[in-house]
């Protein structure tokens, strides 16, 4: 019998996330503050895995890590005029010290660009002084006036990876674009996050960059969330800080700049999309535990068991583990750890230890098998990749089941009603089509993909074009 359901996972997925999050013990959304919560030690454990993951992907491409303060200057933040318009409502400011009124009022950062590129400008000199990638993983700040929500709408975002680069030439900034956007693939394949890459329209993109790529996907619901954004700045930052070179020529010239960034939403398309009606189903590359043991003593077997567990325990020492030895009984633990979405449970019984073996769960299928001791090393190796692979296909295959295509308005808004998702339809490109889209399915235009061209025509005006939007309703 096949016991993993996904029925109140997509039928009540808001409750279901917030009821789990908290059952699995990921954070604590008690904490007096609006749109701010406290980690948990198990949640601690996976945000670091996950984070882990970033920085292996960062420094193996010559990415180093910096930290940069939290308070910028008023004056270095109100430089960028597009940049400070498109902040100015989230802003929160530090405007005492103590009980004496600043003469500069701080920023408390919700980015960094504007604490980190007056610095850039001191340190590139030349184009041997480049390119310059940096990363930072911090948390920053927002005024949140929508109605926050754990992990995906927050006013201190604590897991905030922004990264920075400086490069001599226009086309060696349009090279890390791309790279950005492969790190961030890679990123996503191992946590096993389905993803759409859009071009955001020109209203959309971050204020003061050239263009905005950006990654979403589609939550159990059926809304879509943006989890990734890359950023091409071209010069606009570098000439506002006067961040200046010389080029190969002797020539006085300004940085092209890129910066790309990924937040707790990571964290959350992660427990959200591998999911199910048990509750939380964790990848192994970042679970806290990879595997939990449990003894299984029965009164006058526990000298047989517990040896037989010292054995194992030499087999798992490559493994997360966590042995689970408090004084329950094997049913309430099984349902504990299946709740935290703990990959693997092995099970160590009288009859385990009678035939050499142990009793192998598998959290996200629910198939349990006995292994020998000797198979078992490469039997659990084998099953964390499978586990892994498997949660990827069926994330994707979630999202592809969540992607349709609309003739017209019409088309599409039945869709939207039946079950939500991402729809690729037509657009010429002009604004007011884009408005009349939003206007009349009260959707976000998350953009076109570029590499995708469609014969078609605009789903407001009827134009022709070739350009395929995808839109969805957002978070
Ligand atoms: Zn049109």
């Amino acid at each position: 019998m096949d016991k993993i359901k996904r029925e109140r996972w997509k039928r009540k997925f808001g409750e279901w996330f917030s009821e789990n999050i908290e059952n699995a013990g990921i954070i604590d959304i008690r904490y007096p503050i609006k749109g701010t919560y406290v980690w948990l030690p198990y949640g601690f454990k996976l945000r670091k895995h996950l984070i882990d993951l970033l920085r292996r992907l960062h420094n193996e491409t010559g990415h180093e890590e910096t930290l940069f303060p939290l308070l910028i200057p008023e004056q270095e933040f109100m430089k960028e005029a597009k940049h400070v318009k498109g902040f100015e409502n989230e802003v929160y400011w530090v405007t005492h010290g103590g009980i004496e009124e600043l003469n500069v009022k701080l920023a408390i950062r919700p980015t960094s660009e504007t604490a980190i590129y007056p610095m850039f400008a001191l340190w590139i000199r030349s184009h041997k002084d480049m390119p310059l990638k940096i990363y930072q993983v911090v948390n920053v700040f927002r005024y949140e006036t929508k109605s926050t929500k754990p992990l995906i709408r927050l006013r201190e975002i604590t897991t905030f990876k922004e990264a920075h680069t400086a490069h001599a030439t226009k086309e060696d900034a349009e090279k890390q674009v791309k790279e950005a956007i492969s790190i961030y693939k890679k990123f996503f394949d191992e946590l096993g996050i389905p993803y759409i890459i859009s071009k955001r329209p020109e209203w959309d993109k971050f204020p003061g960059a050239e263009y905005t790529t950006a990654f979403d996907t589609i939550m159990p619901d059926g809304k879509s969330l943006q989890i990734a954004t890359v950023h091409n700045l071209a010069q606009n930052f570098s000439k506002t800080f006067e961040i200046k070179f010389e080029d190969v020529n002797g020539e006085q010239n300004y940085a092209y700049q890129t910066c790309y960034g990924i937040s707790d939403r990571a964290i959350a398309s992660h427990l959200a999309l591998h999911g199910d009606d048990l509750g939380l189903c964790l990848s192994p590359e970042v679970a806290p535990f990879q595997i939990v043991v449990v003894p299984i003593l029965y009164e006058g077997k526990e000298e047989a068991v517990n040896a037989h567990l010292k054995k194992v325990l030499k087999i798992l020492e490559n493994f997360r583990i966590h042995i689970d030895d408090r004084n329950e009984t094997p049913g309430s633990k099984f349902y504990y750890w299946e709740k935290k979405g703990v990959p693997l449970r092995i099970e160590i019984g009288p009859k385990d230890a009678e035939a050499n073996a142990v009793t192998v769960a598998i959290r996200s299928n629910g198939k349990k098998e006995q292994v020998k001791l000797e198979a078992l090393s490469l039997h659990l190796k084998n099953t964390i990749l499978e586990i892994k692979n498997t949660l990827r296909e069926r994330a994707w295959s979630f999202l592809s089941e969540m992607t349709s295509s609309a003739l017209s308005l019409e088309e599409a808004e039945k869709i939207l009603k039946r079950k939500g998702g991402i729809i690729k339809t037509s657009w010429c490109g002009k604004k007011e089509c884009a408005e009349k889209i939003e206007n009349e399915l009260n959707v976000r235009l998350l953009g076109i993909n570029e590499e995708e061209r469609k014969k078609g025509k605009c789903i407001a005006c009827g134009e022709e074009t070739e350009s395929v939007l995808n839109i969805a309703k957002a978070y």
